[in-house]
């Protein structure tokens, strides 16, 4: 079986403006450089807003960490005010784009239709779809997680899907920014449901209030192959300390 280097990946969601984008860039791409040869044995990502897009992308030259937008349109130009498309992720150095983020389809309406028509969006722009999916705290008690997630999953993965062009996220939508985080058996179970359910060799990162104090254990389990980290991608230390539980 092909080993699947870990993923840890910075949701920076509507946080910071220029000069705080920069500085965080740059802690993170001193990081990188500086342990080059010994540093996290994983790949590192960052999705800032899209108002720091091309400032990140400057900071981190040279560091090896890529660029990601936080969601896109899934059509290349037109009259779509306030949207970004994926073309322009591209153009704007971006390699991967998250999709189907719960703050997307919760506090915007968002359904599988929609991100799946954003999946092939980014891949027609060449961007890496980063696919979030993930149950409420009401389905979890109800005993739906598993079916939700198959449903999600079965909604939003276009056909053509490969390990080279998508990630799966797994994100408990009560787990995201609220300091709980599932059981390490919950993240276990999920992801082995998840991977049967996509194509062999593309990874299933972990997302919900991974922290340093709680990545190595998440990190750890054979099944996850990564992270993707909201509010602990926000401190360049944190950020680091947590791609470091990648062994
Ligand atoms: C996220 O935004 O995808 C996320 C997991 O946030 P947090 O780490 O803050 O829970």
């Amino acid at each position: 079986m092909a080993v699947r280097t870990k993923l840890v990946a910075g949701n920076w969601k509507m946080n910071g403006l220029r000069a705080d984008g920069a500085a965080l860039a740059r802690g993170l791409a001193k990081r990188a450089i500086a342990a080059a040869h010994a540093g996290p044995r994983c790949e590192l990502l960052v999705c800032p807003p899209a108002s720091l897009l091309t400032t990140v992308a400057g900071a981190l030259a040279g560091s090896g960490i890529a660029l990601g937008g936080q969601d896109c349109h899934a059509t290349a130009k037109g009259a779509y005010t306030g949207d970004i498309s994926p073309e322009m992720l591209a153009d704007a150095g971006c390699s991967h784009v998250i999709l189907g983020h719960s703050e997307r389809r919760h506090g915007h309406g968002e359904g599988d239709a929609a991100v799946r028509e954003k999946v092939l969006g980014a891949w027609r722009a060449g961007l890496v779809a980063i696919l979030c999916v993930g149950e409420t705290q009401v389905q979890r008690q109800a005993g739906q997680a598993s079916d939700i997630v198959a449903a999600q999953l079965a909604g939003s993965v276009p056909n053509g899907a490969a390990a080279d062009n998508l990630v799966v996220a797994y994100e408990p939508v009560w787990a995201i920014g609220t300091g709980l985080t599932a059981t390490l058996d919950d993240i276990a179970t999920m992801h082995a449901a998840v991977r049967a359910r996509i194509p062999a060799g593309a990874r299933i990162l972990y997302g919900g209030s991974v922290n340093p104090q709680n990545a190595a254990d998440i990190l750890g389990l054979a099944e996850v192959d990564g992270a993707l980290v909201g509010g602990a991608s926000l401190d360049a230390e944190s950020f680091w300390t947590i791609a470091r539980c990648c062994a």
